[in-house]
């Protein structure tokens, strides 16, 4: 079977860095905010091309967090895409918000930066990109639509550790922007963690208070923080992963680049990448008008597949009291039908890559026959 994701091989080729990393947190007799999170934090800004990096419990975290940092609560509304991961929803939920969905773009996956406009309303405040599968949202008009009126933009950056945008990193483009380590990430750590970064030392202040029971000095809390930090474990192993990031985004790249080469004339709407973006290719995202059945013959070949994501948050039960039937959101729910995510990952061999490609061609013939 190929896998979809070997996570074992992943961390192993670091298994001697981890280890070191390990023991040096053991020795140090600090386990929560001690040297190794701020050693992270400047160099996962750094990667970022941002001033400040505050690192989290996890994205979900740093989404919640980011909109409490922006003050924002019950009435207001945060536009976020139809077509997205629950959590970036989750966040305007726990906020009291209410998220307020707009759909992808025709031909791709991302927010239609033209759709938003209609969906501002006066108690609009934020806007929620999210640069899905590693490619990023069109960023200068949603900016631009931002600025007109008067709102802030969070970035959902979790999964797209070192994607560009018109050739500047995701890091700040946004007011804040939110990252998860969430192990199967681009950058993923032994367990959960998330950062916010951002170029408003003012945002990261509060941040840093919110991430830490509201306080920036021990026992002397000034607004109503949550216990939310990025532990020094997590850090210092993220820290020993994190050179190796770009080379694996590289690869990730090269294996995207050999699925759509190959499957280019096979009857398969297939990823495309738009214009002035470098895309990191956390998922190889095809569609099919018989997806379940493009699955199971997969499955059967010996290829691993997944679905992200089967359910919209629209159509999911936690969202009923919003009463978006099915058919309000179409583009949304029509990803939600004929998405699949081929295997993709950094450890990712070429012959494994290309027995994928003739497993796909195969299932295809046989589902034209
Ligand atoms: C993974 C993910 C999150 C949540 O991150 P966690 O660390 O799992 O809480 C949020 N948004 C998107 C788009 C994600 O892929």
């Amino acid at each position: 079977m190929i896998p979809f994701l070997d996570l074992k091989q992943v961390n192993g080729r670091h298994a001697e860095a981890i280890h070191e990393a390990v023991e040096r947190v053991l020795a140090s007799g600090w386990y929560i905010l001690g040297s190794e999170l701020p050693r992270f934090e400047q160099a996962f800004a750094a990667f970022c091309e941002a001033r400040h990096a505050i690192g989290v419990a996890n994205g979900l975290d740093a989404l919640t967090l980011s909109l409490r940092a922006l003050g924002i609560g019950p009435g207001d509304e945060v536009i976020v895409p139809s077509h997205t991961f629950v959590a970036t929803w989750l966040a305007v939920s726990h906020v009291g918000a209410t998220p307020v969905p707009v759909e992808p773009v025709a031909d791709g996956f991302n927010i239609d930066p033209a759709r938003i406009e209609t969906a501002i309303t006066p108690r609009t405040k934020v806007i929620i990109p999210v640069h899905l599968y590693g490619e990023p949202a069109d960023l200068e008009p949603i900016l631009d639509v931002a600025r007109r009126h008067r709102l802030r933009v969070v970035e959902d950056a979790a999964q797209a550790h070192g994607a560009r945008y018109r050739g500047r990193r995701i890091g700040a483009h946004g007011d804040l922007v939110c990252w998860s380590f969430y192990p199967g990430k681009n950058l993923g750590a032994l367990g959960d963690g998330g950062a916010v970064t951002t170029d408003d030392a003012e945002l990261a202040e509060r941040l840093h208070a919110l991430r830490n029971y509201g306080s920036r000095m021990k026992y002397h809390h000034e607004v109503i923080g949550f216990n939310s930090r990025l532990d020094e474990l997590q850090a210092a192993v993220l820290g020993a992963k994190l050179p190796f990031l770009d080379d694996d985004n590289a690869h990730r790249s090269r294996i995207a680049a050999q699925y759509t080469a190959a499957l280019a004339n096979a009857p398969l709407e297939l990823p495309t990448i738009g214009s002035h973006r470098d895309a990191v290719w956390h998922l190889y995202v095809v569609r099919h008008p018989q997806r379940d059945e493009l699955a199971a013959r997969l499955r059967d070949l010996g290829v691993a597949t997944m679905i992200h994501y089967p359910v919209a948050p629209h159509l999911q039960p936690a969202y009923a009291a919003l009463g978006l039937q099915r058919g309000s959101l179409p583009l949304a729910e029509a990803r939600q039908d004929q998405v699949l995510s081929l295997p993709m990952g950094p450890t990712q061999s070429a012959d494994e890559t290309a027995r994928v490609i003739s497993a796909v061609r195969e299932a295809l013939r046989a589902m034209a026959s």
